[in-house]
């Protein structure tokens, strides 16, 4: 539609042909609804690679591929991975275009007036490991160079850009710039302003055949609901193929090579009808990357919900076990948190809540004593779960090195942020966090140059929590 909005602005008569009964119902119906440049990464990596060989079982995988052959599958991956080399070249040039077409956008929604939901309130990556945050640091460089300004956020920093955020996680980075919109609205509102600017549709109309006969072309279509009511031919001085994953087959009837892949995915939109819901879920977008999901806030009483990648050919099949991870999705983030300061503990630990904290794995027992600087955690658990345990506190003295974990401050009610935090290893403000290992688990000395008093009562305070849930 913005292709037939461009044309008619350069003064072409414009007629546009699509298959559907109206226009935005198929890939444009209900996407994620970013308008982001925070996302021109190209996923030409080695690392796509490997997690789409390693994850191929896994239905729950962000990523999942069919491996039964296909010689346009086989070809385009081919293609995928000779493309590596230019992953560094072509993130900066995406996000440069990235840039462009967000303001495009923006430029035609105000011109035409189009309301879509647009929310202007940016984009925040939410990261739970460190190896992803790190690469997302790195990431953020390259879009520097493509002009884009994003920054690294800690996770009380997230909590103040997005309210409704109820987890700790290891660090996020923001893009003030990015914004979301319902693109099925915005198309609709679109072609309107097209039609209106003397744009021709034919709907339910197929194209079936494309021939060129030198000076013009001809364009045989089955008009009807399934392609069933009649033959029609039209003719044309010039046409743009924009057919999204149908593109392929329609530019090779006139020897061009549009080699594009389907890459199915899934999203889903939740009403919000009470005021509880609505306070729950996030107006900011959120891209998780640990799991690749998006959300964004369509409207006051919607929330979209999208993600998970499928290379599978042009397959339309909607499935249960696809869709699921992004009902879990929401269910997970959108908890209340006071309920879950309450449920730290174990119960948590295996799906990423609590699961870097030492403390949350079952059957450990964890003990706070005053020092001079703060505090001595001792966390000690059964003989099978003290490797868990050190790993976890070894973890969160990663969390304490971050580049910016200094920016929180203590509460001293067990409920402060930062990047674990409910876990009695308090990693927030100034914070330094040294383990060592001990018989039957780990002794951590957390020190606070500034308010060690502070640091004692929120580890305490912490513990206590832990203690109580067990
Ligand atoms: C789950 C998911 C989430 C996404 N999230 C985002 C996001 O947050 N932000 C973002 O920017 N992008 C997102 N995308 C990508 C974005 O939605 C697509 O790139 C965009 O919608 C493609 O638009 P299009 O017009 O090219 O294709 P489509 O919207 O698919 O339109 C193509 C049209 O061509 C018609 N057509 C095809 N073949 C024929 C034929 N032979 N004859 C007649 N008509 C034909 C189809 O019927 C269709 O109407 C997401 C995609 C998915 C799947």
């Amino acid at each position: 539609m913005t292709t037939a909005y461009a044309l008619l602005g350069r003064g072409y008569d414009v007629t546009v042909i699509d298959r559907q009964r109206y226009p935005a119902m198929e890939t444009s119906f209900a996407n994620g609804g970013q308008l982001s440049a925070s996302n021109a990464e190209v996923w030409n990596r080695w690392a796509t690679v490997w997690h789409g060989i390693l994850d191929m079982t896994n239905a729950a995988s962000p990523l999942l591929v069919n491996p039964s052959p296909s010689w346009h599958k086989y070809s385009w991956f081919a293609e995928f991975i000779a493309a590596i080399p230019r992953y560094r070249a072509n993130t900066i040039a995406t996000t440069a275009m990235a840039i462009r077409a967000r303001q495009l956008l923006f430029n035609i929604a105000e011109r035409e007036k189009i309301d879509f939901g647009l929310e202007r309130r940016g984009i925040l990556h939410l990261y739970n490991e460190r190896t992803a945050f790190e690469h997302g640091l790195e990431v953020s460089r390259l879009l520097k160079e493509g002009g884009l300004e994003r920054r690294a956020v800690t996770s009380a920093e997230m909590r103040s850009i997005e309210p409704a955020l109820t987890h700790d996680y290891y660090g996020g980075i923001f893009t003030p710039d990015d914004a979301t919109g319902d693109i099925h609205r915005f198309t609709r509102g679109l072609a309107a302003a097209c039609t209106a600017r003397g744009a021709r549709f034919l709907q339910e109309a197929e194209v079936k055949e494309l021939r060129h006969t030198g000076s013009r072309l001809e364009i045989a279509l089955n008009l009807g609901p399934h392609g069933d009511i009649h033959d029609e031919q039209v003719t044309a001085d010039g046409i743009v193929i924009c057919a999204g994953v149908g593109s392929r087959a329609l530019a090779a009837q006139l020897g061009d090579r549009v080699n594009i892949y389907p890459v199915k995915g899934y999203s889903i939109t939740v009403n919000l009808p009470d005021e509880a819901s609505q306070k729950a879920a996030p107006w900011v977008s959120l891209m998780d990357d640990t799991v690749k999901i998006v959300s964004s806030r369509l409207a006051p009483d919607q929330l979209r919900v999208a993600g998970t990648a499928e290379f599978n050919g042009y397959n339309y099949d909607i499935r249960a076990d696809r869709i699921e991870p992004l009902v879990d999705w929401v269910r997970r983030e959108t908890k209340d948190r006071d309920k879950e300061a309450k449920s730290t503990g174990a119960e948590g630990a295996g799906n990423l809540r609590m699961a870097h904290c030492a403390s949350a794995v079952e059957g450990a027992k964890t003990a706070i004593k005053d020092t001079k600087e703060g505090v001595l955690v001792t966390i000690t658990g059964p003989a099978d779960k003290v490797a868990e345990i050190r790993a976890r506190a070894k973890h969160t003295a990663d969390v304490a090195k971050k580049p910016d974990a200094t920016k929180v401050t203590h509460t001293g009610e067990g409920t402060g942020g930062g990047g674990v935090g409910r876990c009695p290893i308090v990693v927030e403000g100034d914070t330094t966090v040294d383990v060592k290992e001990i018989e039957g688990g780990v002794e951590v000395d957390v020190k606070s140059k500034k308010d060690p008093a502070a640091l004692q009562k929120e580890a305490k305070a912490r513990a206590a929590n832990f203690a109580a849930a067990k």
